[in-house]
Parts: C-alpha cells; sequence; structure tokens
C-alpha cells in the first residue's frame, strides 16, 4: 500500500492550495517544497522592486470567503514580502504546516505500474510512495543564467534575481551591471539606480511597460469590494485573463484616432496591463490594431526619456505588444533621466565575455563591481525537467517532451497515469492571473481523484488521442492571435536548444474552465480510468482490518467491553487482566530482574530483561496505556519480544500514571529513569530509548530531553505508534471519531484530560513533541505507524518533521492493523513482526 495518496511537488500558490484541497477532500498528502520556505515565487524572488503586477485584489485565494474577508492588502500591487506574509498566513490559518516538508528537493518519480503507484525519491535519500502525484514545481521556478564566456572569473558578486539572497544586498557606491530587461529587470533596476555609483543596463530586447499607478489601498474601496467579493469572483473566473477587465467591446481599427487616444490615456492614467491590453476586441489578434497601442507607449517613452537617442532604444519595435508579458512600472523609464544610468544595446554591440573586471562587449568593456542576471527562467518545462519522471515503461518525461511538451488540458500527460501538472503546457497558466487558474486547475484535480478513489478506479490518464487533439487546438487558438510573433519565453526562445512550441493556452481562463468542467462531467472524457489487478488486491487489504485484529475487536464487542472514555481510571486499568490472559506469557528471556531506579520524586520501579550475557546495548523502553493505565506487568510479554528480537538488556519503566500524577510526572520518571540505566548500567555500550503509543511520546520526549539538557547519547529512538500532539483533529481522528478500533477520538481526549488538564501544558513541547521547534539533532529514529489507528497521521507527522531535520528515520507503516497490535504478541503475528523489524533496528543501531 502506498504510503500517501497524493505527492505534491512544490509549495507555491499551487502547492499550499493543493495540500488544504486534497487533505480536505480526506485525502493523506505530503508537499515537498525545495525551499526552506513556502511561497514559491514570492519566497524565492525577494529582489528589491519585487513586486505583483496583478492587483491584490485579484491575486489572492478566493476559496475561502472568510479568508478573503479577513484578510487586507496594504496596497494595490503589493510588494514580494506582503505576498509571503500572505502566503503564510495561509499556511497558519489552515494548518497546513505538518503536510509540507520545506529543504526537501524531489529527485525523482517513477511510476510503478503493477502497484498503481509513484515512488517519489527526495534528495534527503528519502523514498515515499503515493496513488497520486501533483507537480505544483511553478512554470517560473527553473532559473536561467546566461552562459557568458568568463563568467567563473569574475571578482565581483553575480546575483541571478529568483535566488536573491535573503539579508539582502548594498550595491551604494558600486558599479553595476544589469543583464535582462523583462518585467523583473524592469523592477529591480530603478532601486539599484537609487543606491550604486553606477548603473550599467545591458539591453537585448526592449519592452514595453505601462505604469502601475501604485497606492495604498483606499478602505472605502476594500469595504465595497468585500461586500460583493463572491460576484466579483464569478466575474474572475468566467474572464478571459482571470481579472474582470471592462473593455469597450469594439474593434480599435473600427474607432476615430481621437477616441481612441482618449481611451488608451484613460487607461495609461490608470494603470494596470489587462485593462490597456483589453481595451479593444482586435489588439491582440490584428498587428495593425496593435499598433495603435504600441505606437501609443512609444510616444509616452519618447516623452519620459529626455536622451532622443536612449528613448528609441527603449522603444520596443520587433514584436507586437502583449505577445511577450506586458511589463508595468512606475518610474523605469524615467530612472534613464539620471546621469548614473547607462543603457547598453547589446543587440547591436552584443556581450562578448566576463572578465575578472567587467563585462566585455564586442566594441566596449565596461567595468564593474557587481553583475545582476534578471534573465529570467527555463519556463512551463524547466522545473518538470529537473525532476527524473518517469512513466509507464520506464519513458522519461524529458524524452516523451522532446520536441516540446504536450499535455491534455495541459493538466496531464499520456503515459504518466495519475500524474497531474498544476498549469502544465497547454493550459491558461502564465497568460492569465495565476492565482485563478492555480485555483481552477486544484480544484479539477482534486475532483478527479476523488472521483477515481470513490469509484475504485487506481489509476486515471489521459489518452494520447485527446492530448492530440488538445495540443492542435491549444496552437490554432495560439496562431489566431499575435502572440507566437515574439521570440518569447512562451514559446521557449530566450533557453537555447528548447523546442519552439506555443506553450500557454490563449483560449481564454472562463472558455478554458468550461470545456474542463465538461470533461469531467462527462466522466473524465479523454481520460482512461482502469483499476490494475494488484490494486484490486491492495485496495482488498487497506479497507479490511487484518483478520486477527478484527477477531480481537470482535471479542471485544462480544464480552462488551465499554470505551475507556466511560471508564474510571481503575476500571480501565483492571481492564487489562483480560487482555494479559488472552495474550499469555511472551517468550523465554534467560534473566529478568525486577528492581528500583532511585528518581527525583521518589523510587522508579523497573524490570530488567537481559537475552544474552553480552549484549550489545541497552534500551530503555516506556509502556504505552495513555499516561493513566498500563504496568510492566502489562506489557511484559511485547518487552520480552523485543528483547530477544533486539539481542539487548530491555529495562521497562514503570512511570508514575496520571490522573494521580498529572504531567510532568510521567516524563520526568521516563528520564530520570535514561539518565540512570545511562550512568548506572549502560557502561561503554549504546543506549536507546523505545516505547508504544503514549510510551512512544515519552521515548520521543526522553530523546528531546536529552538533546536539550546535555544528557545521555542516545543511538536510536523506536516510536511505535507514538503520541507525538495533542490536536485531535487530524484525519486519522476523524476516521475513528466513535468507531472502536481499540483506541478512538474519545478516549484519546479522555487520556489527554487526565495526563494534562490544564490545557496549556498540552502545547509544551514536552508533552506535545511534535510542537517543538527544533527537532534537529536527534536521534536517529524507527517510527511504526499503524492504518487503522488515530494516531497514525502525528506519527507519520512526526516522522516528516524529524526527516525534515535531517534527523535519519525509518518508518514502517502497517495498512491493515489497528491500535495497540505491538503488544499482541502470541494473538497477532504481526505483534511478533514489528517486534522483529523494531528489534532488528535497534540491534543495526547499536552494532553501527
Ligand atoms: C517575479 C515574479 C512576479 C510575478 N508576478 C505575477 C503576477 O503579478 N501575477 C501573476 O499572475 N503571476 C505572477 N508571477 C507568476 C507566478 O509564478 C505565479 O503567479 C505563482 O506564484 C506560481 O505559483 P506556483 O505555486 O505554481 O509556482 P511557484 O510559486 O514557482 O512555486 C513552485 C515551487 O516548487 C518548488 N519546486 C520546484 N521543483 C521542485 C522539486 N523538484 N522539489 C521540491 N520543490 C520544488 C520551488 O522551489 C517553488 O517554491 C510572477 C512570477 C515572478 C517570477
Amino acid at each position: 500500500m502506498a504510503d500517501l495518496d497524493v505527492v505534491v511537488v512544490g509549495a507555491g500558490f499551487a502547492g499550499i492550495y493543493a495540500v488544504h484541497a486534497l487533505r480536505s477532500a480526506g485525502l493523506t498528502v505530503r508537499a515537498f517544497e525545495a525551499g526552506s520556505g513556502i511561497g514559491g515565487t514570492w519566497f524565492w524572488n525577494c529582489y528589491p522592486g519585487a513586486r505583483c503586477d496583478v492587483e491584490s485584489k485579484d491575486y489572492s485565494y478566493s476559496f475561502s470567503p472568510e479568508l478573503e474577508q479577513e484578510w487586507s492588502w496594504s496596497e494595490r500591487y503589493p510588494a514580494q514580502p506582503e505576498v509571503l506574509r500572505y502566503l503564510n498566513h495561509v499556511a497558519d490559518r489552515f494548518g497546513l504546516w505538518p503536510d509540507i516538508q520545506l529543504n526537501t528537493r524531489v529527485t525523482a518519480a517513477i511510476w510503478d505500474g503493477e502497484a498503481s503507484q509513484w515512488t517519489v525519491r527526495t534528495d534527503d535519500g528519502a523514498e515515499r510512495t503515493a496513488r497520486f502525484c501533483v507537480m505544483a514545481a511553478g512554470c517560473l521556478s527553473a532559473y536561467q543564467v546566461p552562459a557568458f564566456r568568463g563568467l567563473e572569473s569574475f571578482r565581483g558578486p553575480w546575483y541571478h534575481t529568483s535566488r536573491w539572497p535573503r539579508e539582502g544586498v548594498d550595491f551604494t557606491g558600486l558599479q553595476v551591471g544589469l543583464v535582462g530587461t523583462g518585467s523583473t529587470g524592469i523592477q529591480v533596476a530603478p532601486e539599484i539606480a537609487e543606491v550604486a555609483q553606477h548603473l550599467y543596463v545591458f539591453q537585448r530586447t526592449a519592452n514595453f511597460a505601462v505604469p502601475n499607478r501604485n497606492a495604498p489601498v483606499d478602505p472605502n474601496v476594500e469595504r465595497a469590494l468585500k461586500a460583493g467579493y463572491r460576484q466579483y469572483r464569478e466575474q474572475a473566473r468566467a474572464s478571459m485573463l482571470g481579472v474582470p477587465v471592462e473593455g469597450t467591446g469594439r474593434p480599435a481599427l473600427a474607432e476615430p484616432a481621437a477616441e481612441l487616444q482618449r481611451t488608451y490615456m484613460e487607461r495609461w492614467q490608470a494603470g494596470g496591463g489587462m485593462p490597456f491590453l483589453g481595451a479593444y476586441t482586435d489588439v491582440l489578434v490584428d498587428r495593425a490594431a496593435n499598433d495603435t497601442v504600441a505606437e501609443f507607449i512609444r510616444d509616452r517613452i519618447r516623452e519620459t526619456v529626455r536622451d532622443p537617442a536612449v528613448a528609441e532604444l527603449l522603444c520596443p519595435t520587433t514584436y507586437p505588444v502583449g505577445a511577450k508579458r506586458l511589463c508595468q512600472s512606475d518610474d523605469y523609464f524615467a530612472m534613464y533621466n539620471r546621469p548614473n544610468v547607462t543603457l547598453v544595446d547589446v543587440r547591436s554591440d552584443p556581450i562578448a565575455e566576463v572578465t575578472p573586471e567587467g563585462l566585455r562587449t564586442a566594441d566596449g568593456f565596461y567595468a564593474l563591481d557587481a553583475l545582476v542576471f534578471a534573465t529570467g527562467f527555463d519556463a512551463m518545462t524547466g522545473a518538470l525537467a529537473r525532476i527524473d519522471i518517469r512513466g509507464a515503461d520506464g519513458l522519461p518525461l524529458t524524452e516523451k517532451w522532446a520536441a516540446g511538451p504536450r499535455a491534455y488540458l495541459g493538466v496531464a500527460t499520456a503515459g504518466f497515469p495519475n500524474m497531474f501538472i498544476v498549469t502544465g503546457p497547454g493550459s491558461p497558466s502564465v497568460l492569465s492571473n495565476m492565482v485563478v487558474s492555480i485555483e481552477q486547475h486544484v480544484e479539477w484535480i482534486r475532483d478527479c481523484v476523488e472521483y477515481a478513489v470513490s469509484h475504485g478506479y487506481s489509476q486515471v490518464e489521459a489518452t494520447s488521442e485527446a492530448e492530440k487533439a488538445w495540443g492542435e487546438h491549444v496552437i490554432e487558438v495560439a496562431y489566431s492571435t499575435l502572440f507566437p510573433m515574439a521570440d518569447s519565453w512562451y514559446v521557449g526562445a530566450n533557453i537555447p536548444g528548447k523546442p519552439r512550441v506555443f506553450s500557454p493556452y490563449i483560449g481564454g481562463v472562463g472558455t478554458y474552465r468550461a470545456r474542463c468542467d465538461e470533461v469531467a462531467s462527462a466522466g473524465y472524457e479523454g481520460f482512461v480510468l482502469t483499476v490494475s489487478l494488484a490494486d484490486c488486491r491492495r485496495l482488498a487489504v487497506s479497507v479490511s482490518v487484518n483478520p486477527q485484529a478484527q477477531q480481537v475487536l470482535d471479542g471485544r464487542a462480544e464480552a462488551g467491553v465499554p470505551p475507556t472514555w466511560e471508564q474510571t481510571p481503575e476500571e480501565a486499568r483492571a481492564g487489562f487482566a483480560p487482555v494479559r490472559e488472552m495474550i499469555g506469557p511472551g517468550p523465554d528471556v534467560a534473566s529478568v530482574r525486577d528492581i528500583v531506579i532511585p528518581g527525583t520524586a521518589g523510587g522508579i520501579p523497573a524490570r530488567v530483561y537481559s537475552p544474552v550475557a553480552n549484549p550489545p546495548g541497552t534500551v530503555v523502553y516506556y509502556h504505552g496505556g495513555g499516561w493513566v493505565l498500563g504496568s510492566v506487568d502489562d506489557w511484559d510479554a511485547c518487552v520480552r519480544a523485543l528483547a530477544v528480537a533486539s539481542g539487548c538488556d530491555v529495562v521497562s519503566v514503570d512511570y508514575r500514571l496520571a490522573p494521580e500524577h498529572v504531567f510532568p510526572a510521567a516524563t520526568d520518571d521516563a528520564y530520570d529513569a535514561l539518565v540512570w540505566v545511562a550512568a548506572e548500567m549502560a557502561g561503554d555500550r549504546p543506549l536507546a530509548v523505545a516505547g508504544d503509543s503514549a510510551g512512544g511520546n515519552l521515548a520521543a520526549v526522553s530523546a528531546l530531553r536529552a538533546r536539550d539538557s546535555g544528557g545521555p547519547a542516545l543511538a536510536l529512538q523506536v516510536l511505535i505508534y507514538p503520541v507525538t500532539d495533542h490536536d485531535l483533529d487530524r484525519e486519522s481522528y476523524r476516521k475513528y471519531d466513535g468507531r472502536e478500533f481499540i483506541l478512538n477520538k474519545g478516549d484519546m481526549a479522555w487520556f489527554w484530560d487526565h495526563y494534562a488538564p490544564d490545557p496549556a501544558a498540552r502545547s509544551n513541547p514536552y508533552a506535545s513533541p511534535l510542537r517543538a521547534t527544533d527537532l534537529s539533532g536527534l536521534p536517529p529514529a524507527f517510527v511504526l505507524t499503524a492504518e487503522h489507528d488515530p494516531l497514525r497521521d502525528e506519527g507519520y507527522a512526526y516522522a516528516d518533521r524529524l526527516r525534515a531535520a535531517k534527523v535519519p528515520v525509518e518508518h514502517r507503516h502497517y495498512g491493515s492493523q489497528i491500535h495497540g497490535f505491538f503488544t499482541l504478541v502470541n494473538v497477532i503475528d504481526d505483534a511478533d513482526k514489528a517486534a522483529a523489524e523494531s528489534g532488528a533496528a535497534i540491534r543495526a543501531a547499536m552494532e553501527g
């Protein structure tokens, strides 16, 4: 069975929403993000001047009416830090952090057709399997540094705007060279010019730019917007570009010249690119109509830039306006009036090489202290090409797309079942307000996955025929417009050797959405949905409980055992007697003796199991029972099994129980016992901690405390379905809310109420170790989880947090087991298997 339902690659706008949407649909999800923070574009592009060119009211999620009412944008076009703050707020608000693993790059995704699952490898050496893979790796995330001869010899620092140092860069008094004058170059240039001694802008292609007219958001305007936000969002969804733009509805070529100028001037004064391009119906389809806009912008450049020669160089003439991304800036052109800015035309005088002192063109030399590349991205496909993605029969995606990307609806590609691409090639993506397109894709993908799962399908795959027909449609629509007339990154022209294919779908966001909805309503027309034989077997196992475990459940039901939360602690403790009887004796151990460990709060009873004369190490074991129930006697059989399997001395600790002794009594005893065993028993031999359920919690906490207070060094922490957090709102809790699977949500609430009656104490990392801000430096972990267990998800979450903190983790998931099965040796065969696996992990850690 796959570890997860869905792996999401990337945690930008798309990945963040994918985690929320898929998780809300009841699926288990994990997002892997290469960066050390979420936000994607808005995390990486922290260069000065970085800013949206779609208005904040449009460039924001619409999926939550509460979110959109709560959040207030400060500016019409928010700067990078504000967008990043917004995305972090979203992750906080919807509790997404446990399912996002930062600092982890996905290096490979390999399809296993037999098992109907993806094996996803990450750069920390870990491997996860997932039924579905959602690529949210970004259209503009694989940044591109030009291969200039001699760059490595340059003495000064150089920067790419998409990998800007987070601490900032001080250009004061420096001679700075800027290569690239697209959207980013236009944003960063005025900021550098403000402080640099001199800025040289190396321009290959002049770009059209219109003003933003950026300003603080007027609270009255905000109030009015929020009163009708739902309706406004609907308009955005049905629009051409993902932003409701009011056009004249008329062709420019039919407009009297004076009226045309008036319209353009009004929109120029109002600011923004989309209203400008959307003013007339023929601007993006008729070159003569387009020329009217182009000439208007060129006139504004000539008006602004004092030196006529510089102004002419800044006037784009080689492509229609809009065919490359229309840039926006309030101060770019005026910047050229500064005495410390020089425009270098590298089309007529190309860059020859970078030297240690600066940059040499064919005809000149520019001494530079620092270089900035605003040279963009390997757009649309670059991030995917950097992952080793292999579909059916091991076909690499890069091979399939060697002649250009092909994807049905831009969301799925034939030969790569159960893989979806958010805003992939063939969807409106970069030609739209991307947040609208991202939301539409994520919701469509969620619905498709839900459909497949609920109808019992294990594979969803686009057909080659549907993909081909859609590709032809995308090209047909593109060539009915002026878009293909530019050498833009939309066609891959900025990447040497990249096949030139117009990737985005220009038919309009609203039209595209309607087509996607039709496909879904027709039962996913153009897709083949199948159930593999292997998956039939797998599904049968994963939905059913292991037969021996089921017998245990049936026995409890027949005996009328009430749920723990309906009992008093004494009654619940007494309930262990029949369980012990059912289990019977554990395996023989060479020597077993009872001891009392001197603890700071008094003697702590413990039992020492010594299976061999010269064991490779010592394990301190904490039994489960929700800190309220259980004893070394109750856990005798399974601890014997662990001692035999590991070949180590195991010290089973009878810590103080709640409610008589509330938090932190149990963890104090657990830690005191560990410190004593380290000092008095372990000698030079390695030491490990282990425990199940609440005992797994004590083991994890003891490891934390040892790290925090410079306590005993540990070779391993064995966490068997551990309690790691007091949040009972996880999916695995919801699944077992009111259902009797040994442990359910009500039981767990009862345990917490007894153990930590003060709710504030529950967030203490020594009660909920998942809440520790830093898990680095902890010993390697062996984590075991069971499928039919409310603790399943927090076990996963802890394993993931440990991995993110670079702690080596071995994780075993028992796909048909119930909570507590580890203790049921002699009753459930998997208990012996789990003891053997845990024992082997302990032995390996002790010996290695
Ligand atoms: C400077 C700039 C300004 C922009 N302004 C606008 C705008 O105003 N309006 C607009 O609509 N769009 C704008 N865009 C486009 C912007 O990219 C999208 O709007 C949006 O942020 C994309 O979100 P995403 O989640 O799809 O991709 P991204 O934000 O690019 O996130 C993708 C994430 O995936 C991660 N990733 C990639 N590969 C891997 C891997 N193998 N393993 C793990 N993680 C991986 C990356 O680290 C990245 O964090 C702008 C882009 C840039 C660069």
